[in-house]
């Protein structure tokens, strides 16, 4: 049924249905547990050889309904949902890794996901070797024997910085890796990695999907096979989607490409208007032709996203009086919300990077983010003119 439909009517139209009563739009499964017709149904839900679900750390059916939205909408086979998006990376890791293995990770990836590579994961005997996002030679030169991932996110934040999928997918396959992908910027309306060559995606749900700042959630999507034991570590340690948010998650795969659509379209009009404006230094932002990777990006996603950044001349002080001058904006560092929201990085999300690793990542004192919600551009524009 998923291949005859256009991808804005999967988001509407597809993935298992559960309606008990005949509702149209899904219910919401609130129950930690399920009961069974007899105690031989129990044992053979318990043993596998019945299908059916048991209890909600496992599977629940809003869950499993907005995972099958996810997985047609990705191209994936399997989805495993998540409670968080880091709770999507660290059961993707603890399924799929083991003491002494390696992994490979861009340097440029959400400040959350550097700290659980760099210090947590290193204390259970994961090593990470982080490298340029770009710079190929540098992933190649980082492969060891053990090296069991790759992990990237394209574009990256604050940055936007973007790679080549394809090209890295090569590479981590010649050295017997798996790539991940963590597609959060993007998500399925805007990029597609699987496609591409990618073997794992990961999405924080929180953002994009939910849209409207409202839950925490995550998704892991792959081969079956692949993530079966990622399944496994989820339904044992128990960092499961909880029915509620599942249910939020799933109305929002509904509108997710009208508002994708949406916010790259402010995000652009946002950028080129901020190109224009004497007071700004650099505008980071795929969408635009100055854009280093400006073509790569156009190859591989719809459009360029809803994140812009800029640097401001003045440093610190001048970001932080552009920041305290808006009325409007969102002074939060979260992303992906209907609301435009605005973040001075150096001092929030990379507070905890030492100034030479920023310095060297490229986030500068006067770096600016701007997640586009989905206002008016105008009147985001008008309340960042105020402090420039
Ligand atoms: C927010 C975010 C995460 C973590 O997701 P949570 O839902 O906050 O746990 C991971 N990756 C990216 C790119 C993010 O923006």
């Amino acid at each position: 049924m998923t291949q005859q439909y256009k991808p804005e009517t999967i988001a509407v139209r597809t993935g298992s249905q559960h309606t008990p009563f005949g509702e149209n739009s899904e219910a919401m499964f609130l129950t930690s547990s399920f009961v069974f017709d007899n105690a031989a149904q129990a044992a053979a839900r318990f043993g596998g050889q019945e299908p059916g679900n048991i209890y909600s750390r496992f599977t629940n059916p809003g869950v499993t309904m907005f995972q099958d939205k996810l997985a047609a909408l990705e191209g994936a086979e399997y989805c495993v949902a998540t409670a968080s998006g880091m709770a999507a990376i660290l059961a993707c890791v603890m399924g799929l890794c083991s003491a002494g293995d390696h992994i490979v990770a861009s340097r440029s990836i959400f400040g959350t996901s550097v700290q659980l590579f760099a210090n947590i994961l290193k204390r259970w005997g994961l090593q990470t070797t982080f490298v340029s996002l770009t710079d190929l030679t540098a992933w190649e030169a980082a492969v060891k024997p053990n090296t069991k991932l790759f992990f990237v996110e394209t574009p990256s934040n604050p940055l936007l910085e973007v790679c080549d999928i394809a090209l890295l997918a090569d590479l981590a396959h010649q050295s017997n890796a798996l790539l991940v992908v963590d597609n959060c910027l993007c998500t399925p309306v805007l990029q597609k990695p699987l496609q591409l060559g990618a073997d794992i995606i990961i999405h924080s749900a929180t953002k994009y999907i939910d849209g409207q700042g409202r839950c925490l959630g995550g998704a892991v999507l792959g081969k079956k096979d692949v993530l079966e034991p990622v399944y496994g570590f989820l339904r044992t340690a128990g960092p499961s989607m909880s029915a509620f948010n599942a249910w939020v998650f799933l109305k929002g795969l509904e509108t997710l490409f009208v508002r994708m659509e949406a916010h790259s379209r402010n995000a652009l009009a946002l950028a080129q208007w901020l190109e224009s404006q004497p007071q700004v230094a650099r505008v980071y932002y795929p969408g635009l032709e100055s854009h280093p990777q400006h073509q790569l990006a156009m190859q591989q996603q719809k459009s360029g996203g809803g994140v812009v950044s800029f640097d401001v001349k003045g440093g610190k002080d001048a970001a932080w009086r552009l920041i305290d001058a808006t009325q409007m904006l969102s002074i939060t560092a979260n992303l992906g919300d209907a609301k435009t929201t605005i973040t001075h990085p150096a001092t929030t999300t990379h507070s905890r990077v030492s100034p030479e690793e920023r310095a060297a990542a490229g986030i500068g004192d006067g770096l600016i983010r701007i997640a586009v919600g989905l206002e008016n551009v105008l009147d985001v524009q008008a309340d960042i003119k105020r402090g420039l």
